[in-house]
């Protein structure tokens, strides 16, 4: 059974670089137009400072703001300013309540939420500092800090990239079936060993080293390769 795209709700975090927005959007889109959608249903909003996501008491909101999941992942005004990546990706995959704090219908299809911050991200489950974090088929964060020091030119590349790669792992790319041209490091879904936006940088020093990748002067590759254009197209067209 072929899939259809649900809604695409996009999150930014308050005093975002100009720049994010349009690179992220690029890349949702360039990734989309291989699910066949010929007007995908995507919304992208900013968090404004005045956004309200704690009652009087303290207790959260269940209307999920920016911070609402910011404050998910960790206590972030703590000198640290670390959140915990995992426990944002996983209050992304729960059910959303609408603004008013009443629940969508059941057996309503859940938007792909894509969250978009500055802050230092953390996985404990990888054990280790990640740019972006994905959940197929539910939703993904992104994070600007590593882009900060990145003139303006590969600031948008850069960004182009990342949207692109942790969306593509939303929209389940790369498959876990998928044995060629494709390894498998332990995430949950594969990534891919072409020039491609769904390399990964971990894997990109390691098959460099190893030699299962060709070395490719563009670091952040902002398009898909061939292979994932099919496997994308897999997913959401009929063949016919
Ligand atoms: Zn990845
Ligand atoms: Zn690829």
């Amino acid at each position: 059974m072929k899939r259809t795209l649900p809604f695409i709700r996009i999150r930014e975090q308050e005093w975002m670089d100009d720049a994010v927005r349009p690179a992220v959007l690029e890349g949702i889109c360039y990734l989309l137009q291989f699910t066949g959608e010929k007007e995908p249903n995507l919304q992208y909003s900013r968090a404004d400072r005045t956004e309200d996501y704690r009652n009087a008491d303290g207790s959260l909101k269940p209307y999920k703001s920016v911070d609402w999941y910011r404050t998910r992942g960790g206590d972030w005004k703590k000198k640290t300013g670390e959140l915990n990546a995992d426990a944002i990706l996983s209050a992304l995959c729960e059910r959303t309540p609408r603004k008013g704090g009443l629940w969508s219908p059941r057996g309503s299809r859940e938007p792909y939420k894509i969250l978009v911050v500055q802050d230092k991200l953390y996985s404990p489950k990888n054990e280790r500092y990640v740019n972006g974090i994905a959940q197929e088929w539910k939703g993904a964060i992104i994070t600007s800090l590593g882009a900060r020091k990145l003139v303006k030119e590969r600031f948008s590349q850069y960004f182009r990239h990342l949207a692109m790669h942790e969306m593509g792992h939303v929209l389940g790319l790369v498959p876990k079936e998928r044995t060629e041209e494709a390894v498998d490091n332990g995430c949950t879904r594969n990534h891919c060993t072409n020039s491609c936006a769904m390399r990964n940088g971990s894997l990109m020093e390691k098959g460099l080293l190893n030699g299962f990748l060709t070395p490719d002067k563009n670091t952040y590759p902002d398009y898909l390769c061939s292979r994932c254009q099919e496997d994308l197209r897999g997913y959401f067209q009929d063949k016919s």
